[in-house]
């Protein structure tokens, strides 16, 4: 079973990420605890830009990284960029231990001025799912009830699916045997 560590990086509170440690186990080969990751990530922001880079703050995740096999997922509450994107919902090392995800743009607040909770908790698997997937060595998958769907807006993050598909599922057993964790 694979060991993948949720890491609250300055979060108000890891209230939502316990809530859906059960969901996450239930439709992945995974294993989740939530960990502190005190790492200082001011370098990463943009003035500029109003918003951090996220694969500035994966690297400052991989500077810190514990000498065992777990993925590390931070979760931060700002919101992220690349370069030559306007925004993204998170970044993941292909084949590596480091992921990231953001809530900014995951809460219905931003879009509609309302909130949603269960919105939230949802979109926050999916993302959390993709990411991770990409660690395990998936790449974007076609089929839309697939977890792996690329999704640039909130409405792909919403229309597609919750879990992996067969093909992606089996891919990352794969991975889990090679990488024997
Ligand atoms: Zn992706
Ligand atoms: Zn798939």
């Amino acid at each position: 079973m694979a060991q993948v560590i949720l890491a609250p990086i300055n979060l108000d509170s890891d209230e939502l990420l316990k809530e859906i440690i059960p969901t996450l186990e239930k439709i992945s080969p995974f294993k989740f605890k939530i960990e502190k990751f005190n790492i200082d990530i001011s370098e990463a922001y943009s003035i500029e830009r109003g918003q951090y880079h996220s694969t500035k703050i994966l690297k400052i995740i991989n500077d810190n990284l514990k000498s065992d096999s777990s993925k590390v997922l931070g979760i931060v509450k700002n919101d992220l960029f690349i370069p030559v994107l306007t925004y993204v919902f998170g970044e993941a090392q292909l084949n590596g231990r480091c992921s990231l995800i953001s809530l900014f743009r995951l809460h219905e607040e931003f879009y509609s001025g309302k909130s949603n909770y269960e919105l939230l908790k949802q979109r926050t698997v999916k993302e959390i799912l993709h990411e991770l997937g990409h660690n395990f060595g998936l790449i974007h998958c076609k089929d839309w009830e697939c977890v792996m769907h690329s999704s640039s807006s909130i409405e792909e993050v919403d229309i597609k699916g919750i879990s992996y598909c067969e093909s992606c599922f089996i891919n990352i057993k794969m991975n889990l045997k090679v990488s024997n964790v």
